[in-house]
């Protein structure tokens, strides 16, 4: 059985407790509507497990994940005629994460529709790209 927590709503809404519009459903993924879209159509993909974040997921579950995502977003596509969609997920507090039940954000998005995504720093020396890549590696 996966984990469950009793006063998580995203666990409450996978097991029928709370309502939800729902979009997909299989015996470990559900996908509903976000109840304060960003855009129409914006919707939740989350396991139906209790796992906090990304890195709490099994590999065999998140397996099923990006197929799943994937046939999500193009279905987004064809009902919103979105010109494309962000697919993503908040970890931790410090990235914006809400609800500590993983989920991904599938978000229809349009040609010139305005939202903005994060700013990029453009003049990162090379021996600072060079130093945290190799902190990254090092700590795979
Ligand atoms: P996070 O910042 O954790 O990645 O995003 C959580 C998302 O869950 C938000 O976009 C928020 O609108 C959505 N959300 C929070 N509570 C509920 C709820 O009870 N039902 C639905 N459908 N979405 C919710
Ligand atoms: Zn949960």
């Amino acid at each position: 059985m996966p984990p469950v927590s009793e006063s998580c709503i995203f666990c409450r809404i996978a097991k029928g407790e709370l309502p939800s519009i729902k979009i997909y459903e299989d015996d470990d993924i559900l996908a509903f509507l976000d109840i304060n879209p960003v855009s129409s159509g914006h919707t939740l993909v989350i396991p139906k497990g209790h796992y906090e974040t990304l890195l709490d997921i099994p590999d065999a579950l998140g397996a099923k994940m990006t197929p799943a995502l994937a046939r999500i977003g193009r279905a987004i596509m064809t009902a919103t005629k979105a010109d494309g969609f962000n697919c993503l997920q908040n970890n931790f507090a410090a990235s914006g994460q809400i609800v500590f039940h993983s989920h991904w954000h599938v978000i229809p998005r349009f040609d010139g529709d305005g939202l903005k995504q994060w700013p990029h720093k453009t003049n990162v020396d090379a021996a600072a790209l060079q130093a945290v890549a190799e902190a990254i590696r090092a700590a795979l």
